[in-house]
């Protein structure tokens, strides 16, 4: 292994918080077998993709990522390229055949073994393992935090995902649910806090259907998040991603009593039509979703709610579409991701559905639903106007040296002058403008 401890290693990470999760993990694995990581893509002696296969336009970007990189290679062909990630079992043989530059692919149960098979590539094979697994959540291993502000970090509290919601390529590429020991959860939101991290993202594709066992006693995501809130009123607590079936209103109240427990729910609707929740298999109907909401909003007062939507799938109407608009005006969500439907190959919809909304029809729809969105998100933050908000500072503002930028609860960017105060404190800012994305503020006492 000597020969090797001085080799570089240049992670580039695409799609989800997951990824960026995962990518700390490989980090970690890999600097424990004497590796050095690299934010200089030039000084790599490997580089590692780490990739998402969520929607189309995903995979293109790898794939003309590794364009790019065949440049890197011609001028250093001891160079190690490695594809990671959920691209990797979904076309490893493609890849294999047609994609001679890559020397090892790794999929995400697979990264323990990341540092075999690069000997096997030593060796002059290539280094495969697309493997998943039931039980793998790399509960034991300390993340490398990547880029990391010093304040804000994530822990994967779960891995893969069995709600088979028939669009979603997850299932397929990332596995069966399993949840991390509570204990390894707990220990590593300590470590954080006593290294002064200040805010945590708890990170699984569906953390509400969080389960542990100790003993005979059984942990849910109710009470992991209440223990973790009970480890320092400094820490702050986030998580992503819920699904609206699972909402409980245990999970609903353990967050009202604890207010480090941020007050910012993340919660896919995808559509506002039940023939359309149906054939994505959401297992929930417009009116349960309303009816979460509207829980959320008076157990929780002052909770903002995001959501992801999904526009122009299989069969989808100008009826569903408008119940779909319709539904983000009655919800008015604070912010949305929003797609256009993009058939994924191995998913439920692909075998059984027809891809069967004209682009043009597809794209008019999203544009509505973007526009609306922005409406929203604009009544969302002139709401804000006046207001006084705790900021947890995260650092410099992008646009100018002189203002900290921070987030408030509702996780919306607060901006605003530099104070004595700084990053991984907590401030009293009060509201006197806003843009689409951004608070402007001051700090009062
Ligand atoms: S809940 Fe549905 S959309 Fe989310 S990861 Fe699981 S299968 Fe995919």
């Amino acid at each position: 292994m000597d020969s090797l401890s001085s080799k570089k290693i240049y992670i580039e990470t695409y799609g989800c918080q997951m990824n960026f999760s995962d990518s700390e993990i490989v980090a970690s694995v890999l600097t424990e077998h004497g590796y050095l990581i690299t934010r200089a893509i030039q000084s790599a002696d490997i580089i590692l993709l780490n990739t998402c296969s969520i929607r189309d336009h995903a995979e293109q970007r790898v794939k003309k990522r590794l364009q790019q990189i065949r440049v890197f290679k011609k001028k250093k062909p001891d160079l190690t390229i490695g594809l990671l990630g959920c691209m990797a079992d979904r076309i490893k043989n493609v890849l294999l055949e047609e994609e001679h530059l890559l020397d090892i692919i790794a999929g995400p149960d697979a990264y323990r073994d990341l540092p075999r098979l690069l000997d096997q590539v030593e060796s002059g094979q290539r280094g495969v393992n697309t493997l998943l697994s039931l039980e793998e959540t790399y509960a034991d291993i300390t993340p490398v935090r990547l880029g990391s502000n010093g304040v804000s970090a994530y822990i994967s509290i779960m891995r893969g995902c069995e709600n088979y919601c028939s669009y979603c390529v997850v299932p397929f590429t990332r596995g069966r649910e399993r949840s991390r020991d509570a204990r390894s959860i707990i220990r590593e939101s300590q470590e954080l806090v006593g290294q002064g991290f200040r805010e945590v993202t708890l990170l699984g594709q569906n953390v509400n259907s969080y389960r542990s066992n100790e003993g005979n006693d059984k942990i849910n995501f109710a009470r992991l998040l209440d223990r973790i809130a009970s480890i320092n009123p400094l820490l702050r607590i986030r998580f992503a991603t819920s699904h609206p079936k699972d909402i409980s209103d245990e999970l609903l109240e353990t967050i009202a009593i604890h207010p480090t427990i941020c007050r910012a729910l993340h919660l896919p609707v995808q559509s506002g039509s039940n023939r359309v929740l149906s054939r994505m298999n959401r297992k929930y109907t417009r009116e349960e979703y309303l009816e979460r909401v509207e829980t959320i909003r008076n157990v929780i007062p002052g909770c903002a709610i995001s959501t992801d939507i999904i526009s122009g799938f299989c069969d989808e109407t100008e009826e569903d579409h408008q119940e779909t608009l319709s539904l983000m005006a009655q919800v008015k969500f604070d912010y949305a991701f929003m797609f256009n439907y993009s058939e994924r190959p191995m998913t439920p919809a692909a075998k059984t559905l027809k891809d069967n909304v004209p682009r043009e029809v597809k794209e008019r729809r999203l544009t509505e639903v973007i526009g609306l969105q922005q409406k929203l998100s604009f009544e969302s933050n002139k709401q804000d106007l006046g207001r006084v908000f705790e900021v947890l500072i995260e650092g410099n503002s992008k646009r100018s040296a002189d203002h900290f930028m921070g987030r408030n609860s509702q996780n919306k960017v607060v901006v605003f002058p530099k104070t004595t105060a700084g990053p991984g404190e907590y401030v009293q800012v009060k509201v006197f403008s806003f843009t689409s994305a951004t608070l402007l503020g001051e700090t009062v006492q």
